[in-house]
């Protein structure tokens, strides 16, 4: 596989020939360039950088390696990174989006002071440069309708045709335009268009289109003031010299329309002409990142909503229980280049593993249980065992777990027989240890009518309390939870939305739904957790021994027990997975 950044890679970030990172010093191409405008006293030596994501939907794992790249260079070179919703095309954007953003780009850690502002703030000074084009004979209300303005345009190796509304007076088009404003004329009827070049080879300077009619919408900030609303490319780059902003970061799409861009500022009397830079955008194996798809699997019920924990939006994988510093840690470690490229979803589970390992506190807890009676345990007794909340960090203190007569075991943990020698769990016969308790043996099953195991009665070993005494050897070890001790619990075990590593791209002719991973999420509804559990709070993540990171949900059932989302397992499945697949063919 060319160009994929693989979870053994993880510590090299990706690198072409313009970069070669570390997670120590992220220097890239981007910072390259700001360190030399630095030390040629460009712009004063001032870095000032913008987010300028549209309102239009929530925040993906892409425009975390954006927000990163922006705010992180603004924060390392002493600058300001400002939060700027591209707020012009109103009939797709929202209040609720707009809260969101802001809720994500804080969660991740990022802070824009009083840096906050929409694109639709500058609506007046907008008009106003549309006017001064016009008047430099640079801008000219166009009558031609959608089609007609396609068979002029031309294509990529034909040239267009001039408009023949392109010759009209600077003071018709001024008269025109400001009727356009005043709502005389019909949606479609009518474009301002920016007078340029309709031979140009590059189709985005073929006189473009920079002011369109929408009646009827009402925009989340200026409500019913507009009928006329601005087109990205031209409020771009005018939003960025209005805010003085100094590097204007984009994606490799955009790379054609700096000529565009740069005329603009250049035609205009603009403030000042800020520099952009293209770098490629993150695609991720085994997901999505095109916020119209994205859309639509929320709108067409494939998941539960934009915060969905299988979901790659930024709400989703902080309800799935990745820390945002795992995510911070991801966008460093797949570095800043401009070469296409994908990244192994791997990648982004190992920082979340690592991350977990280190920070999430160890409890136990029985998704499948299965009953077991300690025939010799005194009837009544409780013990409180003290044990560690982390192996390796003391720090982590400890905390206590009752060990009673009756507890519950999972139900994978036991077997009649054992299949082979390398099963270390328990059998009929055979010994286990009880993790941070005794030692057990199995001396009698249970089975109901059918013939499945219900129960198991086993004795322990009083001698055996956190070490065996010598010469004694028990090789496995289970978790546990007493019964009469632990709270009932529903766990989300997740597993990725599509089963695809480029659901959007395959070449088998599919669309991108007929790649959803049925299985990608298994609800277990008689879990059993241990009584500690009981305190944790929304968002709280911990490693349940032997099964994985969970992080508790915020929701509960309807009999308000707790709802547990599985974050990530212990190891990666999905790369013996892929490895036996590759082995096989
Ligand atoms: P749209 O088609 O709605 O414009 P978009 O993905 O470009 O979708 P924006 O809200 O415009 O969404 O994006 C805000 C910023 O995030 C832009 O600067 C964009 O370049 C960047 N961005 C979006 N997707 C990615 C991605 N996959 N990787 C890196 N940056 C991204
Ligand atoms: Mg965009």
């Amino acid at each position: 596989m060319k160009n994929v950044l693989r979870a053994q890679d993880k510590n090299d970030a990706m690198s072409d020939n313009e970069t070669t990172l570390t997670t120590t010093t992220p220097g890239n191409f981007i910072r390259h360039i700001i360190d030399d405008d630095i030390a040629a006293n460009k712009n004063n030596g001032k870095v000032v950088t913008r987010f300028p994501p549209e309102p239009n939907g929530y925040l993906h794992i892409g425009h975390a390696k954006s927000i990163c790249l922006n705010f992180g260079i603004a924060e390392d070179y002493n600058g300001t990174c400002n939060l700027r919703f591209d707020d012009t095309n109103p009939h797709k954007e929202n209040a609720e989006f707009v809260q969101s953003i802001q809720d994500d780009v804080r969660w991740l850690g990022y802070d824009w002071g009083k840096q906050h502002f929409f694109a639709s703030d500058y609506f007046e000074q907008l008009y106003d440069f549309a006017v001064q084009l016009i008047e430099k004979g640079q801008a000219y209300v166009c009558d031609l309708n959608a089609e007609e303005m396609r068979e002029y345009r031309g294509t990529l190796t034909e040239p267009g045709k001039d408009s023949p509304y392109r010759n009209r007076s600077v003071e018709e088009n001024r008269e025109l335009f400001a009727k356009m404003r005043a709502g005389e004329f019909a949606d479609g009827s009518k474009v301002l268009r920016a007078k340029i070049d309709m031979a140009s080879p590059n189709i985005n300077l073929r006189d473009p289109t920079i002011y369109r009619i929408r009646h009827g919408v009402v925009h989340h900030q200026t409500g019913e003031s507009w009928c006329i609303y601005p087109m990205y490319d031209y409020t771009h780059c005018l939003s960025d010299s209005l805010e003085g902003i100094t590097h204007s970061l984009c994606t490799l799409e955009f790379a054609d329309h700096r000529p565009l861009y740069d005329w603009f500022l250049d035609t205009l009397e603009a403030p000042c002409h800020p520099q952009q830079i293209e770098f490629s955008r993150l695609s991720l194996q085994y997901t999505i990142t095109s916020k119209r798809k994205l859309t639509s699997l929320v709108e067409d019920g494939h998941v539960e909503g934009w915060d969905d924990p299988r979901m790659p939006t930024i709400a989703g994988m902080r309800r799935r229980g990745y820390p945002a510093a795992a995510i911070r840690d991801f966008c460093v470690r797949i570095g800043v280049t401009k070469s296409d490229n994908t990244v192994e979803m791997g990648v982004l589970e190992n920082c979340v593993r690592e991350n977990l390992n280190e920070h999430a506190p160890r409890r136990m807890a029985v998704l499948n249980p299965l009953r077991v009676i300690i025939t010799n345990y005194p009837e009544g007794q409780v013990e409180q065992l003290t044990v560690a909340n982390h192996p390796q960090n003391e720090t982590m203190g400890t905390r206590e777990i009752p060990m009673s007569r009756e507890i519950v075991i999972d139900q994978d943990d036991f077997l009649e027989v054992a299949p082979n020698k390398k099963f270390k769990r328990l059998v009929h016969g055979g010994e286990v240890r009880l993790r941070n308790g005794y030692v057990i043996r199995c001396d009698e099953m249970i089975k109901n009518e059918q013939g499945d195991i219900i129960e198991l009665r086993c004795s322990y070993d009083p001698a055996t309390l956190g070490a065996s005494p010598e010469g004694r050897k028990v090789k496995g070890v289970i978790h546990w939870v007493s019964a009469a001790h632990g709270i009932s619990a529903e766990v989300r075990l997740y597993d990725r939305l599509f089963n695809h590593p480029a659901p959007d791209a395959a070449k088998d002719g599919l669309d991108y739904t007929a790649h959803l991973n049925p299985g990608s999420v298994l609800t277990l509804t008689r879990c059993v957790l241990e009584p500690t559990l009981d305190e944790a709070e929304e968002g709280e993540y911990f490693q349940f021994e032997r099964e994985g990171y969970f992080c508790k949900d915020q929701i509960v059932t309807a009999d308000n027990s707790p709802v547990f989302n599985r974050t990530v397992t212990l190891r990666d499945s999905w790369a013996k997975i892929e490895k036996q697949a590759a082995q096989a063919g």
